[in-house]
């Protein structure tokens, strides 16, 4: 028997590294094809998705203007939004090829290239089951995907945000650089905040406490991993009140 479905409907947030190479930047084409192979078997399980995309395999604004004195820092954040967007665009065209439609919705406008983030769309595009990826974060600078993920998880209605990491889930320590961390099974928001965890930014933590919304973080790169977040398995750490 299969497990049973707990979540109807979530936000699924990628970081943009999970498309790259380990250790390199931009693409990946197998890299790709796994995420949108796992997105597949998700959606057939019964589950929505709404992907939010990052864009950090490719430009992460507050990086950027620190280092190219002539960009000012809300050019580079728009930048990211850009690099997002190029992102959602690859996810697209993988998963229509692992069988799924998909539409991109973006908050900026780029009437040529993908639809405009309508909220009543976006939840008919849900509706029918399509994989809604959203590019552009929330199309206003100085905030990361992460707040986007919290924001649109709240309008769209979402059960969960799946953070999708590039480790097991959250650690009282960074633990790439200490292998004696411990991973947290749950976690209130209240002990994010207080240990200064860095799970996801500040004001998705606040946006997400504040409705309630619960958070799931988890390993993408684990076969298997998001079909099992979706039926609310524990996959990793769970953040709730
Ligand atoms: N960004 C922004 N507004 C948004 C979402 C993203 O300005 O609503 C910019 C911001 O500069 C961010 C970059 O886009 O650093 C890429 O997104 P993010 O860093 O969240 O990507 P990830 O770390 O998830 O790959």
């Amino acid at each position: 028997a299969s497990a049973p479905l707990r979540y109807k409907r979530v936000i699924l947030k990628l970081s943009g590294e999970s498309l790259s190479a380990s250790g390199d930047r931009g693409i990946g084409a197998v890299e790709v094809a796994h995420i949108a192979a796992q997105i597949r078997s998700a959606l057939d399980s019964g589950c929505q998705i709404a992907v939010v995309i990052g864009g950090g395999n490719i430009l992460r604004g507050a990086q950027f203007s620190g280092r190219n004195n002539n960009v000012q820092e809300a050019t580079a954040h728009y930048m990211g939004m850009l690099a997002t967007t190029i992102n959602a665009l690859a996810l697209q065209d993988a998963l229509e090829s692992a069988g799924c439609q998909t539409r991109v919705m973006s908050a900026l406008e780029m009437d040529t290239v993908c639809e405009r983030f309508i909220r009543r769309r976006a939840l008919r595009h849900l509706e029918k089951g399509r994989v809604v990826v959203l590019a552009a974060g929330i199309g206003s600078p100085f905030v990361t995907t992460d707040t986007a993920a919290a924001q649109r998880a709240l309008e769209l209605n979402a059960d969960v945000v799946l953070k999708a990491t590039r480790v097991d889930g959250v650690y009282s320590e960074d633990p790439e650089k200490n292998p004696h961390a411990v991973m947290y099974e749950s976690l209130s928001y209240a002990e994010v905040i207080e240990k200064n965890l860095r799970v996801m930014d500040g004001t998705a933590i606040a946006l997400c406490r504040e409705h309630s919304t619960p958070i799931l973080v988890f390993n993408f790169n684990k076969d298997g991993n998001i079909v099992k977040a979706v039926a609310g398995e524990s996959v990793g750490t769970w953040i709730g009140e």
